[in-house]
């Protein structure tokens, strides 16, 4: 019996080292979805009645529209630049390491 706590245990921790890393990459990949994570003043997530505000900002990579409100975000140099996908975000960051390289 005393194993079987033991296991279950091992797995509860697990999981909250497998959430902590999801964690700190969704945290990194911008801030769009961190308000949902923040102790809640509101009880339900709003995602129905969500509407896109703030400015929209172009995409340096793919040249495409974003909202930054919505946008996955890094910031370089200072500047915080706004992406449409992880995957843009990804290529710039590699391509700006290239270039400072
Ligand atoms: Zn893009």
């Amino acid at each position: 019996m005393a194993r079987l706590i033991d296991i279950l245990f091992e797995l509860v921790s697990l999981l909250v080292v497998v959430r902590m890393v999801f964690a700190a990459f969704r945290g990194l990949s911008g801030s769009a979805r961190a308000r949902f994570s923040s102790a809640g003043s509101s009880p339900r997530p709003d995602t129905e009645k969500q509407t896109i505000r703030g400015e929209t900002v172009r995409d340096p990579v793919c040249g495409m529209f974003v909202s930054t409100e919505l946008s996955h975000q890094l910031e370089l140099h200072g500047q915080l630049l706004h992406f449409c996908s992880q995957e843009c975000l990804d290529q710039y960051r590699k391509s700006a390491a290239a270039r400072s390289a």
